[in-house]
């Protein structure tokens, strides 16, 4: 069931299989977090206590780590791909070595699924229908430890090439930054010669930790940034547009309108991740907000059951129906009572700077992906 909607049947896991990372990223919730000065992982026995009956998606991202990071990320992986739930990872690519990255593209590859007898997500109903690993590189050589600080790129582009060599198929995310926006065509160009699969941009939403990180010193300005994209659906906008102040509006629950549900890597369940973020470093003074009425029970997948939480929470349906009309918990009012133009532009396309746009070929790779 869906949790605080209707009854409808949970589809999208999201997990965080870890909070241990190779990077300091300045604006993410992990970085200088009490909570990370013990590293937890999940393991291969927490994940088969999940009832995959109903799901279609799982997505290993988080919060506080990189999933790969995670010591049995490949056992864990290969158990999700022989269920044939589209599996969808996150990383900043840039640990392990090309040996693993390699062994890890097979387990991705459609091919080798198929002759392993195994079935594949697009036997399954729905739009997610293929497993990929996005990489989430924010620059080239020069520019990609500005935020991915402590990566190497030159490593994270050989761990890329294996996956793909490997038969995986690899998404390619990029963070605009003024200090980057330079980039996005020739970073698009060498996601293409590598063989990504695609290439998006995105902004970020962290407004709060941009000011203190900028104070700290890091050079994160995404002001001023002039190149202009145009979206999947043809719209040409600049990228400052992004910045533009939000505008309030009633919360409207994505976990539940995306049938999701979180689980944390200390094995709590949480209807969506920015619960699960704001529940561990207790911003927002959540713990106030949310316990003892919301989580008066046991949501750990380790000592209860995946029926018995979804169950829990979806009685507090009408509390938080209450909750949300009148914007009482601040993390749902800041993840889903805003008006926010879309975070993420898919398979763009660059204007010129004079505002003509580029040649008929780019457009096609623009707008139906990079492989067709
Ligand atoms: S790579 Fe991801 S988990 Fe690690 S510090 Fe950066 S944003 Fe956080
Ligand atoms: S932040 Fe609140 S409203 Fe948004 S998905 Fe999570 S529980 Fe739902």
């Amino acid at each position: 069931m869906s949790i605080f909607y209707d009854d409808d049947v949970i589809k999208k896991l999201h997990i965080e299989l870890t909070n241990a990372c190779n990077s300091k990223c300045p604006l993410c919730v992990r970085t200088n977090s009490p909570a990370v000065e013990k590293i937890k992982h999940l393991t291969l026995d927490d994940i088969k206590k999940i009832n995959f009956e109903n799901l279609h998606h799982i997505l290993l991202c988080g919060n506080f780590g990189d999933p790969i990071l995670c010591p049995e990320i490949y056992e864990i992986c290969d158990y999700i791909i022989q269920k044939g739930i589209c599996l969808h990872i996150k990383t900043n690519g840039g640990m392990r070595d090309k040996k693993f990255w390699y062994d890890f593209g097979k387990l991705f590859s459609k091919k080798n699924i198929k002759e392993r007898g195994l079935p594949y997500p697009d036997e399954r109903v729905g739009k997610w229908n293929y497993h990929k690993v996005t990489f989430d590189i924010d620059g080239l050589e020069d520019t990609n430890h500005i935020y991915r600080i402590g990566t190497d790129f030159k490593k994270i582009k050989e761990n890329a090439q294996s996956f793909i060599d490997g038969g995986g198929l690899a998404g390619w995310e990029w963070l605009v930054f003024k200090h980057n926006q330079h980039q996005i065509m020739e970073a698009r160009d060498l996601a293409i010669r590598m063989g990504f699969y695609n290439f998006s941009i995105k902004k970020t939403r962290s407004r709060g930790r941009m000011k203190k990180a900028i104070k700290e010193g890091h050079d994160l300005n995404i002001k001023n940034i002039t190149e202009k994209v145009i979206d999947i659906r043809g719209n040409m906008y600049n990228l400052d547009r992004w910045i533009r102040d939000d505008e309030e509006i009633p919360v409207k629950c994505k976990g539940s309108d995306r049938k999701q549900i979180f689980i944390s890597c200390e094995g709590d369940m949480f209807p969506c991740c920015w619960w699960g973020g704001a529940y561990t470093n207790d911003e927002f003074n959540i713990k106030k907000s949310m316990v003892p009425s919301l989580i008066n029970f046991d949501n750990n997948i380790r000592t209860n059951t995946w029926d018995n939480i979804i169950k829990k929470y979806s009685s507090k349906k009408d509390e938080m129906k209450t909750n949300f009309e009148n914007r009482c918990i601040e993390e749902c009012n800041e993840a889903c009572g805003k008006k926010r133009t879309s975070s993420v532009t898919s398979l763009i396309h660059l204007y010129k700077r004079d505002g003509k746009p580029r040649n008929k070929q780019r457009r096609k790779f623009a707008l139906y992906g990079l492989t067709q």
